[in-house]
């Protein structure tokens, strides 16, 4: 019990360190949890006499020759895995790794909830559907007042009316602050672990965890993933809201089985050590979906390998790209830019179908774009509220993928995540953005209707010489203004030599000659990045830089177009 208080403080304290890790002209850092590191053995640890992990800190004393103790948290999930946490000790992960028996040891890092802070919750009515634009758009205004374009949505409805409606055989987790199983809109949809007898402090199953009825929390080390702060309960209704029941919203699935896993606390903030525990919990309770909207840690070799072992077990693992406004492809997000499989990583659309300005994108390492901005849904205690983030997009597409599976069983994650990417509708203002080139739509991804993409093919781009620059490096709060004119050209587009700018702050938009964006880039693009094309003779290129760290710029290498 006290240790576990400790980790709740160590989790609660390093928050600030999230924030100052996206601060203004500050290097790329991740935060951890001081002092603590995920350790993984090379093979399964000796229990008869001392076991093997409490001889491994032993040595790390020795070795070190610190003073106060150093511990250890075995993981419930697996024996391979404990965390050893060694305050005052700056070397330890070289000094643990010098130890022939651990594989590898990494920091215990944070990792947190992939939404956008302060949006007020709506009131509470009985009719919401009408408000769910991401399932279907009539145009209506999102909670922002932001006016829809019809058909920017996942195309649902016509698979409902078809019976498809979702299977209680399809269970998705979600991995995230917890799920409120009591919610009236969500409860019929919870999975139940029938083969535990609640309260009684036993492990009636046998899974290693006391009373898991509903899920396990992995923050405070609970029985019952019950949410303590809404972003999950949020996911889980766009998931599986029971639908047609005369309340609240409806979810993707009006019928699934959803696994509630906390590993985020209160704050929505969570450690590896809790995210990779969650992970085998949930793979070991043989979900086919793993939902999983939050990110912003390191690399790590341990989230790497248990996602691998979902794979093995053939689980779709669908991640939230960020919300950074950053190119993945450039500076990836994690877990969404592991490259395994089974992992499909999600961009944020609005109700334009436009790329939600926080989402990250990334045109070959995010594979699909979902509806994730003013976003109505479930939380707890019975209420609703409007949250955008890729966070919100993520649950559509994990969503979607069980409705796939309840109409065909079959479907392995591989076909899953082809199909999404082919059958999505092609937006132009995607297709730079997301390998899908596009928005996912349901109706054509259960019959595997290809859209047809209009884009003009590639041989018909003719070079037209045109030069522009920005000084290297630029000037700081400055507008540079290029404008391109090709007469009778048809379609036009740019194509730069490298671009690097700071990511986030100072900003191209490229513009057609009316003035629309088509894009918007921010950071570092290798030479030769070919922008969207614009229709018509004209376009502009407008690079506006704030008030501190210049960086290179840009240099245009020449324009294409089509006449
Ligand atoms: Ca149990
Ligand atoms: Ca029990």
């Amino acid at each position: 019990m006290k240790l576990s208080r400790i980790i709740l403080l160590c989790l609660f304290a390093p928050l600030s360190l999230i924030h100052s890790a996206h601060a203004k002209g500050k290097a790329k850092s991740f935060p951890f949890i001081p002092g603590e590191y995920v350790v993984r053995l090379k093979s399964e640890p000796n229990t008869k006499s001392l076991n093997t992990f409490e001889d491994i800190a032993l040595q790390l004393q020795k070795k070190s020759g610190l003073k106060s103790s150093i511990q250890v948290r075995h993981f419930k999930t697996s024996d391979v895995f404990a965390v050893i946490t060694a305050k005052e000790l700056k070397s330890a992960i070289a000094l643990l790794k010098s130890d022939d028996r651990v594989a590898y040891a990494e920091p215990n890092y944070l990792f947190h909830a992939f939404d956008m802070k302060g949006t007020p919750a709506i009131p509470n009515n009985d009719d919401k559907f009408t408000q769910l634009w991401g399932m279907q758009n009539t145009g209506q205004t999102d909670a922002a007042g932001q006016v829809g374009k019809t058909g920017s949505d996942i195309n649902v409805v016509p698979v409902w009316n078809e019976g498809i409606t979702g299977s209680k055989n399809i269970k998705v987790a979600i991995i995230d602050t917890g799920v409120d199983y009591t919610h009236p809109d969500l409860q019929g949809n919870i999975l139940k672990n029938t083969s535990e007898i609640a309260g009684d402090g036993i492990d009636n199953d046998g899974n290693g965890f006391v009373d898991d009825v509903y899920g396990w929390n992995f923050a405070d080390n609970l029985a019952n993933g019950m949410d303590d702060h809404n972003h999950g309960t949020h996911c889980a209704g766009t998931i599986g809201g029971m639908g047609n029941n005369k309340l609240g919203v409806a979810g993707v699935n009006w019928n699934v089985s959803i696994l509630p896993i906390k590993f985020l606390n209160s704050q929505g903030s969570g450690s590896l050590e809790s995210a990779v525990q969650a992970i085998q919990y949930a793979t070991k309770a043989g979900v086919n979906i793993m939902s999983n909207s939050w990110g912003g840690g390191a690399y790590t070799q341990s989230l790497y390998d248990v996602i691998k072992e979902a794979k093995d077990k053939g689980i779709l693992f669908v991640a939230a790209a960020g919300n950074d406004s950053n190119d993945n492809d450039a500076n990836p997000s994690y877990p969404a830019s592991y490259e395994i499989d089974n992992v499909l990583s999600v961009a944020a659309t609005d109700n334009r179908d436009q790329i939600a300005v926080f989402s990250n994108y990334g045109r070959t390492r995010v594979h699909v774009a979902a509806p994730g901005v003013k976003i109505l849904s479930t939380v707890k205690a019975n209420d609703y509220a409007v949250f955008s983030g890729t966070s919100m997009a993520t649950p559509h597409v994990a969503g979607i993928a069980a409705l796939m599976l309840s109409s065909n069983p079959s479907l392995s994650y591989s076909q899953i995540k082809d199909t999404l990417i082919r059958t999505s509708d092609k937006v132009r203002g995607l297709s730079k953005k997301v390998v899908a080139k596009g928005r996912v739509n349901v109706y054509n991804a259960i019959h595997g209707i290809i859209p047809v993409d209009n884009t003009p093919a590639e041989n018909l781009w003719k070079d037209f010489s045109f030069s522009a620059e920005t000084p290297h490096p630029y000037v700081e709060n400055k507008t540079y203004q290029f404008d391109v004119s090709v007469s009778n050209a048809k379609y036009v587009r740019i194509v730069f030599d490298a671009i690097e700018t700071e990511s986030g702050y100072d900003k191209i938009s490229v513009k057609d000659g009316n003035g629309d964006e088509v894009e918007n880039l921010s950071g570092t693009y290798a030479a030769g990045y070919t922008t969207d094309y614009v229709v018509g003779s004209k376009a502009s290129i407008t690079f506006k830089t704030d008030g501190s760290l210049n960086k290179n710029g840009f240099k245009v290498k020449k324009v294409q177009v089509i006449y």
